[in-house]
């Protein structure tokens, strides 16, 4: 089948979070299973710096009164995948974030900049198609290209059929309707039954309504995302949908996230001999300005710094693990009330909390790989990788269940657990697994064998590829 991966971030181009790693793997796990598989991206600065051989193979008008773009094709870094990058540079060649500009504002132009990228991919997808290619198949990410779903339904001469995938409810993409006009969209479709939602154009509402599949990162937050606390509105219409609506667990890139071939480390390991990982623990702590002890239990944090994550609900309870003598390492940023509440904790405990506000990928596998134990206590998360990295990493996570770390990380009591589970989104709970936690990891002989449960579990793409092909299959 040939498919289209439409997404708005590709590891290892351009990477805000999780929906990177997902495009990066996903892709090239799906042609390893035979399938004609290509993305399509945003011409930002970066990619079009780490892209080399490019090649232009169209210009295309896509939105009256615009300039003209061009589609550009390569070949992604290390995996091959074939890539088509939208080359507009008046809408993608910006200093700063995909998404936002420095202060932390989304470009005002975000539903030009994401509605002409789903445009182009329903184009791919029909006869229209400006390449000698056309796609059975467009796989939309998130609502950066939940319109592509409504381009496709609304344009006649197509046969591809549309999957969306939701990375994150909680993202919508919901602009001004004066936008429709310059998205050419017919006011017709501003309707419950369409793409408005409370008096809005929503995106990802488009891709929910007009979509043939709807897929979400994990089977637990497929579930969850139909009840009312965390549908973030949508839950009336999935539930509708309910029957077109599965969820497919991602996987992680073995690869990149394998400590014993970690091209950021310098001490590998494996199963077979965790003595490297003790040893790189001490000097991730060194670097880190951590006091150099290998007994004090060493909890990690690498994550965006926002409510969803839960981090918040970490800070109430630290003083108290700081105080019984654990240490802390967080690599991060986000939310600038938690960016500062956490630089204050540092300050207050120099030597046993080390703060690293900014995205740095090399620092984050060392710390997956540094600390003993990995804190995710996330108030809800769709699928997470991270506590996959860390299971992979012999560095057992604690997690709330909520999920796809309800559906990834088995809690330490069971005899194949590989990490630690709470309910309640309260510091309380979260506190007294992290306890237990500690108590496990100072034991000593129970730890290990969730650490070597974890390494050895199966985290990689391969059978959540097979699912997403057979769901291509259905539809095709
Ligand atoms: P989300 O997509 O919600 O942010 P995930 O756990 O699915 O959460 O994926 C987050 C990804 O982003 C992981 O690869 C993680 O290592 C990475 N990441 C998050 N913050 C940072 C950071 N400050 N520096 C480097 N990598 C980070």
């Amino acid at each position: 089948m040939k498919i289209l991966f439409v997404t708005s971030e590709v590891h290892p181009l351009i990477k805000t979070g999780g929906l990177a790693d997902v495009s990066g793997a996903l892709p090239a796990a799906l042609q390893a299973l035979g399938q004609d598989v290509r993305l399509l991206i945003p011409g930002y600065i970066p990619v079009l710096d780490k892209l080399k051989d490019k090649r232009t193979v169209a210009a295309l008008s896509v939105f009256a009164g615009q300039p003209e773009v061009r589609l550009l094709s390569a070949m992604m870094p290390e995996t091959g995948v074939p890539v088509y990058v939208l080359d507009a540079p008046q809408y993608y060649c910006r200093v700063a974030g995909p998404y936002q500009y420095e202060l932390g504002g989304d470009w005002p132009d975000n539903a030009m900049r994401f509605g002409m990228l789903s445009r182009v991919a329903a184009l791919l997808g029909s006869d229209a198609s400006p390449v000698a290619w056309q796609a059975d198949i467009v796989h939309c990410n998130d609502w950066q290209s939940g319109l592509a779903p409504a381009y496709l339904q609304l344009t006649p001469s197509t046969h591809a059929k549309s999957v969306m995938t939701i990375h994150n409810i909680a993202f919508q993409g919901n602009f001004d309707r004066d936008w429709l006009a310059p998205l050419d969209l017919p006011q017709s479709c501003f309707d419950m039954h369409g793409v408005e939602f409370h008096g809005y154009l929503s995106f990802l509402k488009a891709g929910l309504h007009y979509a043939d599949r709807i897929v979400t990162v994990s089977p637990t937050y497929a579930h969850e995302i139909q009840s009312t606390e965390m549908g973030y509105g949508m839950q009336g219409l999935l539930t509708v949908r309910n029957g077109d609506v599965s969820g497919i667990l991602n996987g992680i890139d073995e690869q990149e996230w394998d400590p014993a071939t970690d091209k950021y480390l310098t001490l590998r390991y494996d199963s077979s001999n965790l003595a490297p990982k003790t040893a790189g623990k001490l000097a991730l702590q060194q670097r880190l300005g951590l006091e150099v002890d290998e007994k004090a239990p060493l909890l990690g944090v690498v994550s965006r710094l926002t409510y969803q994550k839960g981090l918040d609900m970490l800070l109430e309870c630290l003083p108290k693990l700081l105080d019984g003598g654990a240490q802390l390492a967080v690599l991060g940023s986000g939310e600038s009330d938690l960016e500062q509440r956490y630089l204050q904790l540092a300050q207050r405990y120099p030597g046993r909390v080390s703060v690293t506000v900014r995205f740095d990928e090399g620092l984050s596998h060392q710390v997956m790989a540094g600390v003993d134990i990995f804190l995710m206590p996330s108030r809800f998360e769709p699928c997470g990788l991270n506590q996959m990295y860390g299971m992979r990493y012999g560095t057992p996570p604690v997690v709330r269940r909520t999920g796809g770390l309800a559906d990834s990380v088995t809690d330490a009591k069971a005899p194949d657990g590989t990490g630690f589970v709470f309910d309640e989104a309260d510091p309380a709970a979260l506190y007294r697994s992290v306890v237990r936690a500690i108590e496990c990891y100072r034991d000593g002989k129970k730890f290990r064998s969730i650490q070597l449960n974890g390494m050895r579990r199966d985290v990689g793409w391969r059978g959540s590829a097979q699912r997403y092909v057979d769901l291509y299959r259905t539809m095709a």
